[in-house]
């Protein structure tokens, strides 16, 4: 509990001093809002003493204490606007701060990293957890040290007037804590167990959400909302439990404080009915002590809140000091692009070798094409290129640079990669286009759009430029999608492009405006493509044939047709597959 606080206070790094004194005007507020019933009460106490005694009351002291209530209720009123001044704004900024903190951690991390940590688990941090620090944590540390602040100054009040009342609300404040302790106690060990149900619950909801196209054409709508009942109903069932947990708890460190109050309110009347105590002064005591513990009762729901925050901070951090790949990158500016893959070795995380022993250069400006059956390692190559992954031997340079030189931003400016599964933003298609280049002028991306083959269909839209394409491009068809994405790598104009040429067939009249954006985009640049079309392999300048992770075959496409090997029996398929003949 008390490390959590002071994990959430160290959070706040350089606006800690907004929240200290945040802190002083919520002391305030607090005193303020329990002074008029101290004024009410001692007034009340004044008008019996005085019809006791038979002495004229002075009606002037009912004036004056009107006064001072409403000057005291303005206060308390201003005190509290004061603090949330300070304070509320804390949390929005630092939660946006940290979002983009995580978008950035990863980006430098590699993706094995995302096989390892599900989506369902990254997104939760990023929503609900930072949503409860967002909306929680400042408030809870104000409530809680608030709290205990304000009473504090009762408690020394108390001891002026009378020690014997000081002692019962001090004894009550003491009991009501160990409850507190039995509640943080059993919220920390059950927190995690809280947020990973809430983790599989989005993670179930993302993939029903994903799969709705999959679920609707196979008319599968109940087995595939069977996962996420069932998360939902493990989430209930868990914050349920956990609820019910710690209820007796949170009932003693209630029932503690009420206590103390009733016996407080007992002892006061029996100093004023004793004569030890004026009567303005029990009366008062009497009122008062109904909320004297008004600040220290909402702390037993910070308790547990505390250790909520407390898991959901663990994940924050482990997702912002994520295992980068560049910690020791520097921003390198290449005078050439030539790459060189030296006896390189690679396998997915905990999996068997995927890449065994790959050896071949390209020189820049030039046209490579990876040919190869399907798994034997195409993508692979490209993807330890871009250093998605790290190699596990030998190594890949870039301009005469190992990649793990670099930082990531410094090695993929170099590279634009053009994907099969083009994903597109849910913006609008200009800054989907810009998406590379946010600060391209209006004229480099029409010019781009042009070179892409794209500026027309996108002007016939409604909104043009500023349509909205839907999540993952959806309002658009699969050649539109493609065209736009090389317009986003050809506003780049990285030296580097990495083609994924589609597999799926495209009708001729889109095959023939992708050919011509990719003809555009790859002008001058060093290619590396995994080709499939066989007009892209038989122009390109050198061919690399992978099969079972092994460059089995290099040459040009003249070279390799007289060799017996993979590649012709690949042409050979081919051929009979587009009707092609082997020049
Ligand atoms: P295709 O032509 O079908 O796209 P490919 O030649 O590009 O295939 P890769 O995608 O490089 O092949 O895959 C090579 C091998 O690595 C395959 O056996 C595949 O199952 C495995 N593989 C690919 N990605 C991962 C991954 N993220 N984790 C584990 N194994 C993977």
């Amino acid at each position: 509990m008390f490390k959590t606080l002071k994990r959430i206070i160290n959070w706040c790094g350089d606006l800690k001093s907004k929240l200290y004194i945040g802190f002083v005007f919520s002391f305030f507020s607090h005193l303020f809002s329990a002074m008029p019933i101290m004024v009410a009460a001692y007034t009340i106490g004044l008008l019996i003493t005085s019809i006791q005694s038979g002495k004229p009351f002075d009606t002037k002291w009912v004036l004056y204490s009107f006064e001072m209530i409403a000057g005291l209720v303005i206060l308390r009123f201003a005190f509290d606007y004061m603090r949330s001044k300070f304070q509320e704004g804390i949390s929005y900024e630092l939660v946006a701060k940290d979002r983009l903190a995580i978008g950035d951690a990863l980006k430098r991390v590699s993706l094995g990293y995302f096989e390892q940590n599900s989506t369902g688990n990254i997104l939760n941090s990023i929503t609900t957890g930072l949503n409860v620090l967002e909306n929680m944590g400042i408030r809870m540390v104000d409530d809680f040290i608030g709290g205990y602040l304000n009473f504090l100054v009762v408690f020394l009040c108390l001891l002026c007037f009378s020690p014997v009342t000081a002692l019962i609300a001090l004894a009550g404040v003491v009991a009501s804590f160990l409850f507190l302790l039995l509640i943080s106690r059993y919220s920390t060990k059950n927190a995690p167990v809280e947020t990973k149900a809430g983790q599989n619950l989005q993670e179930a909801v993302l993939e029903y959400v994903h799969g709705l196209p999959t679920v609707k054409s196979f008319g599968q709508g109940g087995a595939s909302m069977q996962a996420m009942k069932t998360a939902a109903r493990e989430n209930r069932d868990i914050r349920l439990k956990i609820e019910y947990g710690f209820t007796p708890a949170n009932c003693g460190h209630l029932l503690m404080l009420k206590i103390a109050s009733v016996a407080l309110a007992g002892a006061a009347c029996y100093l004023g009915l004793t004569g030890a105590m004026e009567l303005p002064i029990m009366l008062m005591f009497v009122f008062f002590s109904f909320s004297i513990f008004a600040s220290l009762e909402p702390i037993s729901d910070s308790a547990h809140v505390l250790s909520v925050i407390d898991a959901a901070m663990d994940q924050i951090d482990a997702l912002k000091e994520g295992n980068f790949i560049d910690s020791d990158g520097k921003d390198i500016r290449l005078s050439n692009f030539d790459i060189a893959f030296d006896h390189v070795k690679f396998g997915y995380e905990n999996g068997r070798e995927i890449l065994k022993d790959v050896t071949f250069e390209i020189p820049e400006k030039t046209t490579t094409a990876i040919v190869g059956p399907s798994g034997s390692g195409k993508s692979t190559i490209c993807n330890l290129l871009a250093r998605f992954y790290d190699v596990n031997g030998g190594s890949i340079k870039v301009g005469g640079h190992d990649v793990r030189e670099f930082t990531c931003d410094s090695l993929l400016s170099n590279i634009s990669m053009v994907f099969q599964n083009v994903y597109l933003f849910n913006d609008t298609i200009r800054n989907n286009i810009c998406f590379g280049k946010p600060d391209a002028t209006e004229q480099e991306m029409i010019a781009a759009a042009k070179k892409a083959r794209c500026h027309e269909f996108i002007m016939e839209l409604p909104d043009g430029y500023d349509t909205v394409i839907g999540e993952g491009g959806g309002t658009l068809s699969g050649g539109q999608k493609q065209r736009i994405s090389i317009a986003r790598a050809m506003l780049k104009d990285a030296p580097i492009i990495i083609l994924d040429e589609a597999t799926a067939s495209i009708d001729p009249e889109n095959e023939h405006l992708i050919q011509e954006a990719i003809s555009q985009l790859t002008k001058g640049k060093t290619i590396i493509t995994i080709a499939h079309r066989l007009a892209t392999i038989e122009n390109a300048d050198q061919i690399l044939v992978v099969d079972d992770g092994r460059i089995v075959q290099k040459g040009t496409h003249k070279e390799l047709i007289r060799e017996k090997g993979r590649y012709l029996d690949f042409i050979k398929v081919r051929e009979e597959a587009e009707g092609w003949q082997i020049k």
